[in-house]
């Protein structure tokens, strides 16, 4: 462009929207960001980047409503302070609580030194396993589904053996939306010559270019994939060889499904049978065949059983441990991988060591110094139940923002109105934080250095690009500051290569990964030693716990069905142009142009039915409450669903959501609610 400013200065990082974790070049000039590139030399990306890593950075980093200074609550205002300040609040409250009462919840945004640090801190300090993150509302059900069926659960494959594959399965997943630069691999792979299979409850851009389109309804993946396996079975499309040699409990599914009524299964999830049938065959008789995944698999009260009823259908069709295969959940947020991996959840350290296990538990206190809890601690809407009992008493929040993310916003509110101490720790004003008794400004991904691990395993260097706005800072030198006044030992670090060496002598999966090595390019874990050259493909000859195991998965609906007064089925999503609540997209001009405002996106049959028009506003209402926005009379959604994200503070359509929960993985149903909807 004319206009472009020659940058005096170049620096590669990590792109902070999504789990791809595209490299990204930031050039610079003055002092800041002046324009976005790709890196040509990422594994994962290649120099590609979609509207949000190119043009959704600059504006958000260098915004005028960045946080600048901490921030304390004195008669229900926010007033300025000093950091020495507001540590000493932070710590003065939280030293008044028993262990119990306090839970934190990390960040999927924040590096993974800074989720060990957090949930160190949490454990170590406040001696609490009530340490849960966004993981909760997104892949739970994966590290659960894929950790039974395999012994670890994350992404088999690499991005870039994705051109390998002959089939591609994409289930639950909006691909070309959601993780942009996969999608686009997605689509030149198909025209290549691959096939592609979609289901999903709305015809998502990607259908385009299907071979086979699967429009079932919210909430009956178990019902579809276990057709697709029933078929599979009985046409003898099975692996017969990779069952045998590499599987368990094959017996035990293949009984579950010998009186499968497959017109019921086409009944239940509104497809065709003969499509389903071509479906499985499609899958099964291609030599390589990958599943892609996302929220639309996980975020159901049956999220694991759906993850574990895709396990079955690779394991069947030995579709693992070869490139171009394999079960690949694709994570949400850029480090939702890595705040897991660094066991900022409440039943796993670092590298999913449970903290019930007594060598494991023995480990880190002697690493630490202090002796820790063995109970796993409480998720994040158990931690919600019990601030609501006012049980938990005292929160401390990184870089989330519950109170647009989580479902029954109203629920929610009323909760945390009840806590006695909320901290929350971020690099803007949120809904969640306006609440706070106290606020710690943090900075973006381009003022810190780091890691991040994306959605394939690889763990990527973060480098600092443009000095902290005001008195921001790194949130692990907030973290680390909170943990040397209230402890006073193991938190003495003075930048995150540090804390990254202890990561790694506590951590087997990330053992042999250093920053010197990461500065020659990406690792993916497991990577055990320093001469080991990361793993691209897990799973080759064995899986992590010796042979994969089958599940016999029953059905079981969502928690909501449409009925006399909420005749409607809402799922929510994603928009290409924004991402989560909205808290760094909203703050880019260009990305606000192309998508202002939330929209219900509603079948032609629904709008003329109930006498909408496209662009009218209208009341949608389910058991929890009410929100307004504005008609998009679509081909997207089939009758009787509509569809609508969750990026609009204006909007906040988890007031609607349902938090009926998966019993193993705990994660709420957000892609299934019974609503109304009325004109305004
Ligand atoms: Fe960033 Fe994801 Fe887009 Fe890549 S695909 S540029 S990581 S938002």
């Amino acid at each position: 462009p004319k206009d472009h400013v020659k940058p005096d200065g170049v620096v590669s990082t990590v792109c902070p929207y999504c789990g791809v974790g595209c490299g990204i070049k930031l050039e610079l000039s003055g002092g800041k960001i002046v324009s976005v590139s790709g890196d040509t030399g990422n594994p994962s990306s290649r120099g590609r980047l979609c509207v949000k890593g190119r043009f959704g950075i600059k504006d958000f980093v260098h915004h005028a409503d960045r946080l600048t200074t901490p921030l304390l609550k004195r008669d229900g205002q926010f007033v300025e302070s000093a950091w020495d300040e507001a540590l000493e609040y932070a710590c003065s409250r939280l030293y008044q609580f028993k262990p119990g009462e306090v839970a934190v919840i990390a960040s999927a945004k924040a590096t993974n030194e800074e989720n060990y640090l957090i949930q160190k801190f949490a454990r170590a300090v406040l001696k609490t396993n009530n340490v849960d993150h966004s993981a909760r509302l997104c892949h739970a059900p994966t590290v659960a589904g894929l950790a039974a069926a395999f012994g670890s659960g994350a992404m088999t494959n690499s991005i870039g053996d994705l051109n390998q594959s002959g089939c591609f399965f994409v289930l639950g997943a909006n691909t070309s939306e959601t993780h942009p630069v996969i999608g686009f691999g997605i689509k030149q792979a198909v025209k290549n010559g691959a096939k592609l299979i979609v289901a999903n409850p709305v015809r998502i851009p990607l259908v385009r270019y299907a071979d086979i389109f699967l429009q079932h309804h919210p909430g009956t993946d178990v019902m579809l994939l276990s057709a697709m396996c029933k078929i599979i079975i009985d046409e003898e499309l099975l692996d017969r060889n990779f069952i045998d040699s590499r599987t368990e409990g094959y017996e035990s599914l293949a009984k579950s499904l010998r009186k499968f009524d497959l017109d019921h299964a086409a009944a239940v999830t509104g497809v065709a049978l003969e499509d389903i049938r071509m479906a499985a065959r499609l899958y099964a008789g291609s030599k390589t065949a990958s599943i892609l995944y996302a929220m639309g698999i996980t975020q159901h009260r049956h999220g694991t059983d759906n993850v574990s009823s895709v396990a079955n259908l690779a394991m069947l069709t030995g579709n693992l441990g070869k490139p171009g295969g394999g079960v690949n959940p694709l994570r949400g947020q850029n480090n939702v991988q890595g705040a897991c991996d660094m066991g900022a959840l409440p039943d796993v350290f670092t590298g999913y060591q449970k903290v019930s296990d007594e060598v494991a538990k023995t480990k880190f206190e002697a690493a630490w110094g202090v002796s820790l809890p063995s109970e796993p601690g409480l998720t994040l809407l158990e931690i919600i139940d019990a601030i609501d009992r006012k049980k938990i008493k005292a929160l401390y929040v990184v870089g989330e923002n519950l109170m647009l993310s989580d479902p029954d916003i109203n629920r929610l509110k009323r909760a945390l109105e009840k806590l006695e101490l909320l901290v929350v720790q971020d690099i803007f004003m949120n809904e969640t934080a306006e609440m706070a008794h106290a606020v710690l400004p943090s900075t973006t991904f381009a003022e810190k250095e780091g890691t991040f691990t994306n959605t394939e395993r690889r763990v990527q260097r973060l480098r600092k690009a443009v000095n902290p706005v005001g008195f921001s800072k790194p949130d692990w030198w907030i973290t680390a500051q909170l943990g040397k006044r209230l402890c006073g030992k193991g938190f003495g670090f003075s930048g995150p290569e540090g804390i990254f060496e202890e990561i790694t002598t506590l951590t087997p999966s990330y053992a042999g990964i250093s920053y010197d090595r990461l500065d020659q390019g990406g690792l993916q874990w497991p990577c055990p030693s320093p001469s080991h050259p990361g793993t691209p493909i897990l799973y080759v000859g064995s899986f992590t716990r010796g042979k994969g195991v089958f599940k016999a998965v029953k059905f079981v609906p969502p928690a909501e069905l449409p009925d006399d007064t909420y005749p409607f089925i809402l799922t929510t999503g994603r928009s290409l142009y924004h991402f989560h609540t909205g808290t760094m997209t909203r703050r880019v001009k260009g990305l606000n142009a192309l998508q202002p405002t939330e929209t219900l996106e509603i079948s032609g049959v629904d709008a003329s039915n109930l006498g909408i028009s496209d662009g009218e506003s209208v009341r949608v209402t389910s058991r929890r409450g009410s929100v307004t926005a504005n008609a998009v009379v679509s081909k997207r959604p089939k009758p009787g669903t509509i569809f609508m994200t969750f990026h609009f503070p204006e909007t906040a359509t988890n007031i609607l959501t349902n938090p009926a929960r998966d019993p193993v993985a705990k994660i709420p149903e957000l892609k299934v609610a019974a609503v109304k909807i009325e004109k305004v």
